[in-house]
């Protein structure tokens, strides 16, 4: 049966982290399609420095390129609706009827997971796979995933690489050069289009 790695997050921008996640995920458990899917995020929630959808989508593409079987989907960014993970995995087991589905995610998400709308619907349509994104936290995450549903949730026991879109934009903000945290077409990409700069002149 095919296996599908569904990466939902904001992107702003998508970074080494992100990518470590996927490939640490792709060596233990191994599946056939990633399919990245960058969050709409309505207007009246947008922080100053979210970038718009089109340009989150483009630098996925970029760093998608890299990587093996690996796709982005617009998905999330065209529907009208709130981008709840529920429906987009109704939505994407529609899609793929054959197919199984496995949410990937950072320690952040699986830890706060309880609180996703509808969350224990979601465990029904996708296994979990989780990757801590500080040390230490596997002791933590071990607990999490066996209270909220044994057997569904993977914890991958790789070593973390901490890195955050926050953290990207902040150096960018300051002046600082984050081309060491990104793939070198994303730096590229936000370079040329001078995004997360304060002073756009
Ligand atoms: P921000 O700093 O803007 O909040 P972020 O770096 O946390 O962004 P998101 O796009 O919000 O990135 O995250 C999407 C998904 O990727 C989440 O499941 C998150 O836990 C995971 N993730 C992000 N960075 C890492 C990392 N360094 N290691 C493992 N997982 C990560």
């Amino acid at each position: 049966m095919e296996q599908i790695a569904i990466y939902g997050g904001t992107f702003n921008p998508v970074h080494l982290g992100h990518l470590h996640l996927a490939a640490k995920v792709q060596a233990a458990l191994g599946f056939d399609r990633l399919l990245f899917i960058p969050a709409r995020i309505p207007p009246h929630k947008a922080a100053e420095d979210l970038a718009p959808g089109a340009a989150r989508l483009e630098m996925l593409q970029l760093a998608a390129a890299e990587i093996p079987n690996a796709q982005v989907s617009d998905i999330e960014l065209k529907s009208k609706g709130k981008s709840y993970t529920i429906y987009t995995l109704e939505k994407l087991a529609v899609l793929f009827p054959k197919s199984q589905l496995t949410l990937l995610m950072g320690s952040d998400m699986l830890l706060t997971f309880d609180q996703w709308f509808r969350w224990r619907d979601i465990l029904k349509l996708a296994a979990l796979a989780v990757l801590a994104r500080e040390a230490d936290e596997l002791p933590a995450l071990r607990r999490k995933a066996a209270a909220l549903a044994p057997g569904r949730v993977t914890v991958i026991p790789a070593e973390p690489l901490p890195v955050s879109s926050t953290q990207i934009r902040r150096m960018i903000q300051g002046g600082g050069d984050p081309s060491a945290l990104l793939p070198p077409s994303v730096a590229d990409y936000i370079a040329a289009n001078k995004l997360y700069k304060k002073d756009k002149q």
